[in-house]
């Protein structure tokens, strides 16, 4: 029992994530347990993660913003996250176009009578203008019932700013705000305690429902989208935190690994959100800027999604013989960047926004049939990478604040 108490919770994780695997190994041809008895559990676990994602979404950004204490200084922060997420978003599009495009001869073109039976339902792709209108609220509270992500975080950042410019007024409000968020934070703490056992229950099912089969044909399109993912975080994630943030990238996997293999798991930027505060807040990212440049990450900085899609659209092309020239290409970068910010941080959102990608590149829809089954498997690694990319915007930006403060001292 001791011992028990001495292990950490990331071991604990590792622990729950092994034996999860080991179970699902052990019920490979009657998975039947699994989904009847631990999915359950794991459903659990996220749907407890999930309902707290709108309140932590809404007061740890209205206390970001509040923290930041001038608007100019919003304003500034707001604009350097963002540029640094559409950066390394298109970037992890451009790995993963080249990527796949070395393998490209390695994908058969199917017949078509194989596609000619393929049923997935597309649900219609939303515009790109109906993306950027819709992050704009017609309703204070339709978004946060709907749970969804970019209305809510306008909301956050109007109210904030709203607290910030009401000045003596706002100051109650702004008390209030940070004492919510502390609670909320609270909560949350006691929930992401149970992470190892949601873990092996969700592991369990996955191996046992999926089984080595269902990598079958599709291995080798799952090892390229991997290797985009691996590639993106040596290349872009390894020289950011060396050298805009000045961490050992060792150091950093090493204190992101629970909320690296909470993403991997659970498949969800939002339920990974509290995590990755935690642990960004323990490398010594700045709270007022995790607060704010994590879950704002969490909802448009998609990098793992954007490899993803980069990598199923050309392989869904190659499927229906079709070879992509440069002009699509150019319009995949812009689209799966794009897509990614309008992706929502939960489970299989990318394979939906992927519609966008193929519409706009004349390619059947349909074909997200071809890899729906095994999209479990992306998502995986996917999230893992939307998450990380977060954090490693989060420490740089503390680094250029701690800088400006420094700064700041030295002048007063
Ligand atoms: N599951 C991913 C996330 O939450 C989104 C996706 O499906 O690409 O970050």
């Amino acid at each position: 029992m001791k011992f028990a108490k001495k292990l950490s919770l990331p071991v604990w994780i590792f622990i729950g994530m092994f034996a999860g695997i080991l179970v699902g190994l052990c019920f490979l041809k009657n998975p039947a347990f699994t989904t009847d008895y631990l999915k359950p559990i794991g459903t659990i676990y996220i749907n407890l993660l999930k309902f707290l994602v709108v309140p932590v979404v809404l007061f740890s950004i209205m206390d970001g913003v509040i923290s930041l204490k001038d608007l100019r200084r919003v304003g500034s922060v707001g604009i350097k996250t963002f540029v640094y997420y559409m950066v390394t978003t298109a970037v992890a599009v451009v790995i993963g176009l080249i990527l796949v495009s070395c393998f490209k001869g390695a994908f058969p073109a199917l017949p078509s009578a194989e596609l000619s039976e393929l049923t997935y339902e597309a649900k219609e792709a939303p515009k790109i203008m109906d993306v950027i209108v819709g992050i704009f609220p017609d309703n204070l509270f339709a978004p946060m019932v709907k749970a969804d992500m970019l209305p809510v975080i306008v909301i956050a950042i109007l109210l904030g700013a709203g607290i910030l410019s009401a000045g003596e007024k706002g100051e109650k409000i702004a008390e209030l705000v940070n004492c919510m968020n502390e609670v909320i934070m609270r909560v949350l703490m006691m929930i992401v305690k149970l992470t190892p056992v949601g873990v092996f229950c969700l592991m369990a099912n996955v191996v046992a429902v999926n089984g080595p089969e269902i990598i079958g044909t599709l291995a080798l399109v799952i090892g390229i989208a991997y290797m985009g993912y691996i590639l993106h975080v040596v290349l872009v994630y390894g020289s950011s935190v060396r050298l805009l943030s000045g961490m050992s990238p060792i150091k950093f996997f090493k204190g992101l690994a629970p909320a690296m293999i909470c993403a991997f798991t659970t498949t969800s930027s939002n339920a990974t959100l509290p995590l990755n505060i935690e642990c960004c807040n323990k490398l010594g990212a700045e709270p007022e800027i995790s607060s704010f440049v994590l879950p704002l990450g969490a909802t448009i900085n998609m990098d793992g999604t954007a490899i993803y899609q980069a990598v199923a659209a050309v392989f869904i092309a190659c499927c229906y013989g079709i070879d992509l020239t440069f002009a699509q290409l150019a319009t995949i970068v812009l689209t799966a960047t794009l897509a990614s910010v309008g992706t929502a941080g939960v489970s299989g959102a990318g394979m939906i926004m992927l519609a966008m990608v193929l519409t706009s590149i004349g390619v059947p829809v349909e074909g997200i049939a071809i890899i729906a089954g095994v999209d479990k498997i992306f998502d995986m690694g996917r999230t893992t990478l939307n998450i990380t990319g977060d954090a490693t915007c989060a420490l740089w930006i503390s680094k250029l604040e701690r800088r400006r403060k420094a700064k700041a001292n030295i002048q007063a």
